[in-house]
C-alpha cells in the first residue's frame, strides 16, 4: 500500500489524479452476450443507462444486455403490477372499509344459510 503510493507520486501528479477521478466516479460493470455465446463486462458510470446492445470484442457481433442486468433496469422503472394500481385508485381505508363489506356479506350470507 505504501510502496504503491511512492510509486504513484514518483510517477507524477497526473496519473495520481486520474486515479482519483476514476474512484469518484460511480462505476459498474455491465454484462453483455453476444449470439455465439461469449459473455463480456463493459464499465460504465453509474448514472448512464447501459445501452440495450455493444459490440462483442471477440468477434465483433452484435451483443446484448444479459437478463441480470435488464432485470435490474426493469426494478428501476418497476412493472405496474395489479396491487399498484388498486393502490392507484384506492386508499388503504377504502380497501379496509370494502373488505369489512364483503366480510359482512359474506357472514350474512353463512347466517342466511344457517337459518334458511
Ligand atoms: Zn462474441
Amino acid at each position: 500500500m505504501a510502496e504503491r503510493t511512492l510509486r504513484g507520486s514518483r510517477l507524477g501528479s497526473v496519473s495520481y489524479e486520474t486515479d482519483r477521478n476514476t474512484e469518484l466516479a460511480p462505476r459498474r460493470e455491465i454484462e453483455y452476450s453476444c449470439p455465439k455465446g461469449h459473455t463480456f463486462t463493459v464499465p460504465m458510470s453509474g448514472e448512464a443507462e447501459p445501452p440495450y446492445s455493444w459490440e462483442c470484442r471477440l468477434d465483433g457481433s452484435i451483443g446484448t444486455l444479459t437478463e441480470g442486468h435488464a432485470e435490474q433496469s426493469k426494478a428501476t422503472k418497476p412493472q405496474r403490477t395489479h396491487w399498484d394500481m388498486l393502490m392507484e385508485r384506492r386508499s388503504i381505508a377504502d380497501l379496509e372499509e370494502v373488505l369489512a363489506e364483503r366480510l359482512e356479506l359474506l357472514r350474512g350470507r353463512k347466517a342466511g344459510r344457517k337459518s334458511a
